[in-house]
């Protein structure tokens, strides 16, 4: 009865297959396009989880070189198929309802205790245009479903950066140098900070690091999905 009512407010076909929305936990998304959201288990560097080509490499060459300021990425899947679909409908197309359901797959991932929860921030001009930050969005539910604080100002993006898809390779990072600052009480505190999507992991490594130097005992990352590394970086 509920769906059906929803339906008529939610006319909406599954995104990815095209067959008619048949739950109100996950709609647009069929049950079956959602079930088959894959959680990652492939060989990865087993601290920052970037899928590695090979099963002989425990790290990756940049964790090699230097150790990343948290302790572990985790992440939920790799970002294709439904799950990157869903992710683009939360975070482009305002389906505000979606941060639940992904919210909960993150509290499928092994992650450590905690205690607090920190998402990414977003500019407020950015925060302006979209009018809702997604991730603090997942991460509001993964913080009720863990009995975990949300700490949604702890961290603040102070400097409005190019989207980091703008920007390639080593401008990455120093795009975003300096772009967060901490404005909460941390010290001592073990923290879990939430992005939706990894890429190069240069947003991570920034908070992670801006974090860390102002006191936070460590910081573990959890993601909905990381984007499979191109062969040649
Ligand atoms: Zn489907
Ligand atoms: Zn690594």
């Amino acid at each position: 009865m509920f769906s059906k009512l929803l339906n008529l407010f939610f006319p909406s076909k599954c995104p990815v297959c095209e067959s008619k929305s048949d739950s109100y936990l996950y709609n647009p998304f069929c049950t079956n396009c959602w079930k088959g959201i894959e959680k990652y288990s492939g060989p990865a560097c087993g601290i920052c989880g970037r899928p590695a080509i090979s099963v002989h490499t425990t790290l990756c060459e940049s964790c090699m070189k230097a150790k990343p300021p948290f302790s572990k990425a985790l992440y939920y899947g790799i970002y294709e198929g439904a799950l990157k679909e869903a992710i683009h409908l939360l975070k482009f197309n305002g389906v505000k309802r979606l941060s639940k359901p992904l919210g909960l797959l993150l509290s499928e991932l092994p992650l450590p205790e905690v205690n607090g929860i920190v998402p990414v921030p977003m500019h407020h001009k950015g925060l302006k245009q979209r009018e809702f930050n997604q991730t603090a969005a997942i991460a509001a539910h993964l913080s009720k479903k863990l009995r975990v604080p949300l700490m949604t100002d702890a961290l603040k993006k102070t400097k409005a950066t190019l989207p980091q898809t703008d920007v390639g390779g080593e401008e990455r990072l120093k795009n975003l140098k300096n772009a967060f600052s901490v404005s909460g009480k941390i010290s001592g505190m073990d923290l879990l900070l939430i992005d939706d999507v990894i890429t190069t992991g240069a947003t991570v490594r920034e908070c992670a690091k801006t974090l860390i130097k102002s006191g936070a005992k460590s910081v573990t990352v959890a993601a909905l999905a990381r984007s499979m590394p191109r062969q040649n970086t």
